[in-house]
């Protein structure tokens, strides 16, 4: 095997995203290497190029969207054998002893919370090395292109949707239909609920359709609360969009105890505290999930044809596929292509 590999790193907050030659990394005890074939290129990898994750350390290699084959396994590891396919999303590991962690609340380990790409090197390379905690397991029939955002925005929505407390048949709104609500509006549609898709412009609704929505709301054009009430309220609004005014709109189209959840990173959100008193209504966030959850998004997108919709980018123009990410307008996920070409 060749000792070099190509990898894409920041040097300093604020620097470029740079195509390196470094050594294939050594996986230590518990860890796994990955031959990365995909990795996708997701808006929070910005807090690694801008420096906004406080005690980051560079260089650091940005992606958190991995799926792989597992090259070498560290001592201890169970159960992964190479050649293997795995995925590696965001949360890349915790330590399994303190008080948050045997509450089963992994996200909020306070004693060794590492985070991929930001924590340690990520999947903007050849090769990355990961927790083995980190892995799921990746179904035969997903391609890896099209899967890699599966390990983010895939199951940060999905698991939203499931533990939103929403039930068969109930009305759940998903809030723009960007490179989260995409993926929003399939889940939701698959998981059996009466599926609402909110987005600015009329020009959205054929697509917003295609993709399994039963009805649609142009913001735009309309009240989406008032519409939202005309389908009798929504149980669950998960909010996609980076944009607080567009969430404050929703709020009034809550059904009595309605959740609004946040998976959008905005500013902040104004709340009414009527609303939320008369209708029992709450406001919560929700956490991406760990590699068990990765792994249902990925087999329940296998079985139920649930698809990122990507631009497809090689290794070496990583830096132009993350600005055409930030840019807002790819459609609707950005990939680094990164596996062998034949
Ligand atoms: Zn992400
Ligand atoms: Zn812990």
């Amino acid at each position: 095997m060749a000792k070099k590999m190509r990898a894409v790193q920041v040097s300093r907050a604020g620097g470029a995203l740079e195509l390196v030659e470094r050594e294939i990394p050594e996986p230590q005890a518990g860890w796994v290497r990955i031959k990365v074939d995909a990795c996708g290129v997701c808006h929070s990898d910005s807090l690694v190029k801008e420096g906004q994750w406080p005690g980051i350390q560079y260089p650091r290699v940005p992606g958190h969207e991995i799926i792989g084959i597992v090259d070498a396994v560290g001592e201890g590891v169970k159960p992964w054998k190479t050649g293997q396919r795995a995925g590696v999303g965001w949360h890349g590991g915790n330590c399994g002893y303190c008080n948050h962690c045997r509450r089963g609340e992994f996200f909020a380990c306070e004693v060794a919370l590492l985070t991929t790409g930001i924590s340690f090197d990520g999947g903007y390379a050849e090769y990355m090395v990961a927790p083995a905690q980190a892995l799921a397991t990746v179904p035969d029939e997903l391609a890896a292109i099209d899967s890699a955002p599966l390990m983010c925005a895939g199951v940060t929505t999905f698991n939203a949707l499931r533990n939103s407390g929403a039930r068969g048949g109930d009305v759940v709104a998903v809030l723009g239909i960007g490179g989260l609500g995409h993926l929003g509006v399939q889940f939701a549609a698959r998981m059996g609920f009466q599926t609402v898709a909110i987005a600015r412009g009329k020009d959205k609704e054929a697509f917003a359709k295609k993709l399994g929505a039963h009805h649609y709301i142009d913001s735009q054009g309309s009240d989406p609360a008032a519409e939202l009430n005309k389908l009798g309220g929504a149980k669950v609004v998960i909010a996609t969009v980076t944009n607080g005014p567009a969430m404050t709109a929703t709020l009034g189209g809550l059904a009595p105890n309605g959740v609004l959840m946040v998976i959008g990173a905005a500013g902040p959100v104004s709340i009414d505290p009527i609303l939320l008193i008369v209708g029992e209504r709450s406001v919560k966030g929700w956490y991406s999930g760990t590699s068990i959850d990765s792994q249902d998004t990925l087999e329940f997108s296998a079985s139920n044809d649930v698809k990122s919709m990507n631009e497809i980018f090689p290794l070496d123009r990583a830096a132009e596929a993350y600005d055409r990410m930030m840019s807002g307008k790819a459609r609707f996920r950005v990939v680094l292509d990164i596996g062998p070409k034949s």
